[in-house]
């Protein structure tokens, strides 16, 4: 007899990107690339580096489960400590959320091919999860307003989105707020606010202040620290509190928040990773577009490709990582005929495009795929 309840017997785990190490003995290859997880190019912040060196020395004791960092968060947002949330990564927020607010008759809603991350811990409860279709690529805010039930009981809105990279604006969120009882929590997680937050229409949910929203944001993109497993959030106080009551007590781990609260600091960095994003968001963008290629327009640090088929975006994921670069085929998330290529340094960035033209030169099915769903 099966130990595990059927939410959890039939559900797919997290598969991560595939590691340079692995694709480099897998190929015996020299150089590999890995622009499959959105991480940041630059490395890490070296506030954070330097503020994790510093904290060696009190790794024998317990933490305070993030109170240093939550205080830090909460004077630069200005908000009240009781009003913010820090854990290991958002993952480990949303999972928190997902335990203390979930009933078994409660409902989950969200897009179509949501981010993976949310998907298996939304399912490993094992509760209904709705979906609403993309439309063209970006939330169809209106419909999933249309398609909350008396049974709704959590919406999970990621802004920028992963993966198509694209945003809802400030009014369309503001009219789904509306049409959307309180008894809804809404999840907005907002991994890559730092991406998008200075296009106008961005709606950075912490100008405005709902009591049945939680706004996550995250340490391992921007900052470069995905490995460290740093994220924060914030919500009412009294959401906040029953987070607190179900998540692990000593959780974030010391080095952790120490290096939150460094790179919160290191602007010079952020600054420096968002500038070269833009510069290698652009000329992906414009290379792969040059080629024929169909991308949807991106707010964040990645590109998604679409193509015409299934076949040709597994030949072009396969063919590029026997190249050494590898990318994020999106099967798993639903989408079997897109792929998420991360934005990289622009050695990089070049090293991909120039493997890109190898592949095609080599496939003349792709060539002429692409040729005739360009025209
Ligand atoms: C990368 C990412 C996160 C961040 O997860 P962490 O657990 O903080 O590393 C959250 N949401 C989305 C949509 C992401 O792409």
């Amino acid at each position: 007899m099966p130990l595990a309840p059927p939410s959890i017997e039939g559900l797919r785990p997290y598969e991560p990107g595939r590691s340079v190490e692995e694709v480099r003995r897998l190929y015996g290859l020299q150089r590999v690339v890995k622009l499959a997880s959105n991480e940041n190019p630059l490395g890490s912040s070296p506030g954070a580096i330097a503020a994790i060196r510093k904290h060696t020395s009190d790794l024998h004791t317990y933490t305070q489960g993030g109170l240093r960092l939550r205080e830090a968060l909460a004077e630069r947002y200005v908000v009240k400590t009781d009003n913010v949330i820090a854990g290991s990564g958002s993952d480990s927020i949303m999972g928190n959320i997902v335990r203390a607010f979930l009933c078994d008759d409660d409902e989950i809603l969200t897009t179509e091919a949501a981010f993976i991350g949310f998907q298996v811990l939304a399912k490993s409860r094992g509760v209904a999860y709705e979906t609403v279709p993309y439309r063209s690529w970006r939330y169809d805010l209106e419909a999933m307003a249309a398609a909350v039930t008396d049974r709704t009981k959590i919406v999970y809105l990621a802004n920028p989105n992963n993966p198509t990279g694209t945003i809802f604006t400030r009014k369309e969120f503001e009219s789904f707020y509306h049409h959307v009882p309180e008894r809804v929590l809404i999840i907005l997680d907002e991994a890559y606010f730092e991406y998008a937050q200075d296009n106008p229409l961005y709606p950075d949910s912490m100008a405005y202040r709902y009591d049945n929203v939680i706004t996550l944001r995250t340490f391992s993109k921007v900052y470069g620290l995905a490995g460290v497993r740093i994220g924060y959030g914030f919500a009412h106080e009294n959401l906040i509190g029953h987070l607190l009551k179900v998540k692990l007590p000593f959780e974030p781990g010391a080095l952790a928040e120490a290096a939150g609260v460094a790179a919160l600091d290191d602007r010079a960095f952020v600054h420096r990773s968002l500038e070269a994003n833009a510069l290698g968001l652009r000329f992906l963008r414009h290379e792969l577009g040059e080629r024929g290629f169909e991308t949807v327009p991106s707010e964040a640090n990645f590109i998604m490709v679409v193509f015409p088929d299934v076949a040709i975006a597994s030949a072009f994921t396969q063919g590029l990582l026997e190249q050494g670069v590898i990318i994020r085929p999106l099967e798993s998330f639903g989408l079997p005929q897109c792929v998420r290529i991360s934005v990289g340094t622009i050695e990089e960035n070049k090293f991909c495009i120039e493997c890109i033209d190898k592949l095609t030169a080599r496939l003349p099915e792709l060539r002429d795929r692409l040729a005739a769903a360009g025209t």
